[in-house]
């Protein structure tokens, strides 16, 4: 029946319910292997990034090991450099520059970190190469995980499982040797001598290493990681994308090889799905640009392959600008624009920042020193008529060339520095913390201003090296003289 209902009847309203799922159900994917240029730069950065990451706590430098974050001795060496906790400053400069290079990278061309050079994506990416050679291509692998377990099942997966270990254990072993020197943490591990700290960090590395490479993957980029949902307001008109050329594939359909698309109403797309069988977060590109797309330009490749073998040109799915597809730039006009002033802005804050980060490590002061009033002695009277200050100084001698140095006070009558065998001999990145007394007469023939007897007084400390007069530090302290 339409229409109202008749006067003096009530309809009920029956609730309609519907089930929602709050979480999302995973749908296990299969990535297929895909070779082509970017596949390659993909790879490159994979060796790189690794080579990097596993080679560098093996080098030496001085005798010792030449990236090593001792987080016990507050000591961080890198190369030649040693940081302080009173370099914090170096830590944040690093930082800025590291969010504006990505600030920079993004707003060229998108997720640019993500799909070449991200941990994540580099260990699935070295995840999934193990998984092909023992298990199989794509096919293989789907059929193997719905089959039956068997003992050559059981026997396969072991293997995969035991050769993700050993890389995540590797994996976890080296993250710790940044921390403690590598050839002890070697040796610790080699004879379950390794320290509580030491056992855990490469355990919870390891296997955070086997669990977000071997199983979450592309939950990680989608679930997990924030970048992937503020990305989007570094992109403008004129950012890369990785993009599939609607006009040109649509309307997508299979043909014979050699028939001309346009002569039975189609496009470049052959809807092959190849695109969508190597995207490792299992997106279709085809459907405009999505948060899950890493941007690893696999698609690209996949596609590139089948254009090739259609005969048609490549790049169908390609790196291009949203204002290049609207407006039709060829591809130099697009090229140009990435220098546009968001970019140049971000450039120019990184040269500019990493120009002034060089110059201030080439030219810091390797002595550095931190004084310390004694709160438990303020001031006291060493002798009749001697007033004496008590100091806590440390000196740090930043760099690795051994030192001594000489130190004195200045700003009040008669100052002599007691309580320290001068000159203070510092080796290499050493550091020692002084109890120091600061005598001085206050006798009215010492003292003609009757004033010092009762006020604070600024005084300065002068630390030198010896026969280096421009290693020098000037610290401010106080000096008082009791009522
Ligand atoms: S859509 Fe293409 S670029 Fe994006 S994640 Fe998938 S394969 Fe990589
Ligand atoms: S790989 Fe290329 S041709 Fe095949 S479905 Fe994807 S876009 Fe179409």
């Amino acid at each position: 029946m339409n229409g109202p209902p008749p006067a003096g009847v009530t309809i009920p309203i029956v609730p309609v319910t519907e089930d929602v799922a709050l979480y999302e159900i995973r749908r296990k994917i299969y990535p297929r292997a895909v070779h082509g240029w970017f596949a390659g730069w993909r790879w490159s950065l994979v060796f790189l990034t690794q080579l990097v990451f596993y080679g560098l706590p093996w080098l030496t430098w001085n005798g010792r090991q030449a990236i090593l974050f001792d987080l016990a001795a507050r000591k961080f060496y890198i190369g030649g450099l040693v940081f302080w906790p009173q370099d914090v400053i170096y830590l944040t400069v690093f930082l800025i520059l590291a969010a504006f290079a990505l600030f920079l990278f993004t707003t060229v061309a998108g997720r640019l970190w993500c799909g070449y050079a991200c941990p994540q994506t580099v260990y699935t990416e070295i995840f999934m190469w193990i998984e092909r050679k023992i298990e199989g291509e794509r096919l293989a692998r789907i059929r193997l995980d719905a089959a039956p377990l068997t003992l050559e099942k059981f026997v396969v997966k072991t293997l995969k499982h035991s050769a993700w270990l050993a890389v995540s254990l590797w994996t976890g072993f080296t993250f710790v040797g940044y921390f403690s020197p590598i050839r002890d943490v070697g040796i610790h591990a080699i004879t379950w001598q390794l320290g509580p700290w030491e056992a855990f960090w490469m355990l919870f590395y390891g296997f955070a290493t086997y669990g977000n490479a071997g199983f979450m993957r592309e939950q990680v980029c989608k679930y997990m990681c924030p970048y992937a949902r503020f990305q989007s307001v570094m992109f403008d008109k004129d950012t890369l994308v990785i993009t599939y050329d609607r006009d040109r594939g649509e309307p997508r359909g299979s043909r014979r090889k050699g028939v001309q698309p346009r002569s039975q109403g189609l496009g470049d797309c052959v809807d092959c799905n190849i695109c969508v069988q190597v995207c490792p977060t299992g997106i279709d590109i085809r459907d405009g640009l999505q948060y899950e797309c890493i941007g690893c330009a696999a698609c690209i490749d996949g596609c590139d392959q089948v254009m090739d073998k259609m005969g048609y040109a490549k790049g169908l799915i390609r790196y291009a600008t949203q204002n290049a597809l609207t407006r039709g730039y060829d591809a130099r006009t697009m090229w140009r624009r990435v220098l546009r002033p968001r970019t140049l802005v971000y450039t120019a804050v990184l040269v500019i920042l990493s120009t002034l980060t060089a110059v201030s490590l080439a030219t810091r002061n390797p002595l550095k020193v931190d004084i310390l009033r004694d709160r438990g002695a303020l001031a006291r009277e060493a002798a009749p008529g001697v007033i004496e200050n008590v100091y806590r100084v440390q000196v740090m001698n930043t760099d690795e060339t051994p030192r001594s140095y000489m130190i004195r006070a200045e700003g009040f009558p008669g100052l002599v520095v007691r309580g320290v065998e001068q000159p203070i001999v510092l080796g290499p990145a050493q550091s020692r913390l002084l109890a120091l007394r600061l005598q001085a007469p206050v006798a009215d023939d010492a003292a003609p201003d009757a004033e010092h007897k009762t006020q604070t007084h600024p005084i300065t400390f002068t630390i030198e090296a010896v026969a280096d007069d421009k290693v020098v530090r000037h610290e401010k302290s106080t000096f008082i003289v009791p009522r």
